[in-house]
């Protein structure tokens, strides 16, 4: 893939809205994907990834079934072709509403767990080409890097394409970087990805990202820079590109896998293991028709709001936002049938406990219908939810304390449960239903319930979904500080100033 118009498709060539048949055969592309220091030779038949695929295969389905597809599907207007609403550019009220819609659809198919999945990742360049004119004010004399970014999204949404993202510097010395108050003491190209070289076909990079989640999975990688690492010392380490997972040079290490065990204890939410991985790119040949930032950092620190600007665009707004409702009622509604299943929500501390719960959905769904109240047409025509800054910063916290919740209210039972088999033993199961049942529940259907608060609140499944929560929207002491800044104070500063110069009623009481 160097030719320069590679990705110019013309609608004939489109394929259309993803069916899963195709998603897995596209994954049987030769990437170099390592796990357990093993090399993978088909992603999609490897017990650590197969599940998911298996998941997502489904879900692509779903989207082109006589059920789902006016709801997850449309026909995009220029090329007439049927995709996802995932890649709709919104163009009015009722675009959101159908992009709601669809979110709501992924996260009640794929149970809030997928934190990257396909609809969560179109939005990031749909935002970056909502600023195309600002890709294109960085000048080079081989690409418009804006130009780039249509013809890059056009091929991605008359595919339906999954792509994966990866922003962040390896962690290997966190006091030496750019970005720190002690500017350039480390030589950003020791590890950060970098231009080696400029070819006639495009740039050669080199270094390491993480992390990446969801690269095993991915059909395209988009690379870039994140709030944290957008201001560098060198111009090399600037850029922003997509490429197919499977590019030549291009080395993925998935972590262990999540929630997966030898017994039969079974996770319920273990097909939904997105994986993350780091990446690691040895002279990988990026064509000059896939880059979309090069040396200049300005529009991606614009789009970022990186400088301490706000960012008044949410183009990212529904998928996380529905992504994070469904997480929050599955996580109250299962902690609510825990409860009944022993006999404890009666209790005030366990009601006020579950209370607490049902206050963060509602907060959020307020949240919500908030930014979509807010919503409007951004000056290049298409429509933008109303701004959301806040709210990933209080999911980050929110999420963790519900967790907390869950673990309270499910007391020991949480771990304590039998596995299937222990359940199919006649010697044990006489105890079993006599030890191990609930109140007015069987055993069998107490053990399942136990075993999905697990999976959310204590497996290595939840708790990897628990860090997810907390790191993937960057640090949130970063984003705290950035919010800080930006947020308009005068008003209410300028009332107080005017307060502190009155005189003090003394003693003067009525
Ligand atoms: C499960 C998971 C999935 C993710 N998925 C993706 C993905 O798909 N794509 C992607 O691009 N990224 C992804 N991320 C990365 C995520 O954006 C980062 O974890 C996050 O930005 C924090 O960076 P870090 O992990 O390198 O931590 P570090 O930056 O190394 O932070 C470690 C500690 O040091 C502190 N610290 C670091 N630097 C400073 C500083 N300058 N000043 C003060 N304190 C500092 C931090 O607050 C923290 O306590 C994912 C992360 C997780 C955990």
């Amino acid at each position: 893939m160097s030719s320069a118009t590679a990705l110019k498709i013309e609608p004939a060539q489109a394929m259309g809205a993803m069916t899963g048949r195709r998603y897995i055969e596209s994954l049987r592309d030769g990437r170099e994907v390592w796990i357990d220091g093993e090399q993978v030779r088909d992603v999609t038949v490897h017990p650590a990834f197969k599940l998911m695929i298996g998941a997502l295969a489904r879900v692509y389905d779903l989207q082109n079934s006589q059920r789902y597809r006016d709801e997850m599907t449309f026909l995009e207007p220029e090329s007439g072709v049927r995709t996802s609403v995932s890649w709709l550019l919104p163009h009015s009220a009722a675009d959101l509403k159908r992009k709601r819609r669809n979110s709501e659809l992924w996260n009640e198919l794929t149970w809030g767990q997928l934190g990257r999945s396909p609809d969560i990742l179109a939005p990031y360049i749909i935002s970056a080409l909502h600023l195309k004119d600002e890709f294109s004010k960085v000048k080079h004399r081989r690409c418009d890097f804006g130009e780039n970014l249509e013809n890059y999204y056009k091929y991605c949404i008359r595919n339906d394409l999954f792509l994966t993202h990866a922003l962040g510097d390896p962690q290997v010395d966190r006091s030496e970087q750019p970005q720190n108050v002690r500017r350039g003491v480390q030589e950003d190209t020791q590890v950060s990805l970098h231009v080696v070289e400029e070819t006639a076909d495009g740039v050669i990079v080199t270094g390491g990202k993480q992390l990446s989640t969801a690269a095993v999975h991915s059909q395209e990688c988009y690379v870039s820079l994140s709030a944290t690492f957008a201001n560098r010392n060198d111009p090399n380490c600037v850029l922003a590109f997509a490429i197919p997972t499977s590019s030549p040079g291009l080395t993925i290490l998935a972590r262990e896998p999540v929630s997966r065990w030898f017994g039969s204890w079974g996770h319920p939410l273990q097909m939904l293991d997105e994986q993350d991985c780091m990446l690691f790119f040895d002279r990988v040949l990026v064509p000059w028709d896939r880059l979309f930032m090069l040396y200049d950092p300005t529009p991606m620190v614009k789009m970022l709001g990186a400088a301490g600007g706000s960012v008044n665009f949410n183009f990212l707004g529904w998928a996380n936002l529905c992504r994070a409702h469904f997480r929050m009622r599955l996580m109250t509604a299962v902690a609510t049938m825990v409860a009944q299943a022993i006999g404890v929500i009666e209790y005030r501390e366990v009601a006020a406990k579950l209370g607490e719960m049902v206050t963060y959905c509602e907060v959020w769904r307020h949240a919500m219908e908030g930014v979509e109240h807010e919503a409007g047409p951004s000056p290049t025509g298409q429509w933008s939810l109303g701004p959301g800054r806040g709210l990933h910063i209080w999911f980050a916290q929110t999420s963790g304390r519900m967790v907390e919740l869950m673990r309270e209210i499910c007391g020991s039972g949480i771990i304590m449960q039998p596995s299937e088999r222990d359940l199919a033993n006649p010697k044990l199961r006489k105890y079993l239903d006599r030890y191990m049942r609930g109140k007015d529940v069987d055993v069998e259907y107490k053990s399942r319930l136990f075993r999905l608060a697990h999976d959310l609140a204590a497996s290595s499944f939840g708790m990897r979904q628990d860090i997810y929560e907390y790191w993937h929207g960057g640090d949130p002491n970063r984003n705290r500080i950035n919010l800080m800044r930006s947020y308009d104070q005068r008003a209410v500063m300028d009332q107080i100033r005017d307060l502190l110069k009155q005189p003090l009623p003394h003693g003067e009481v009525s």
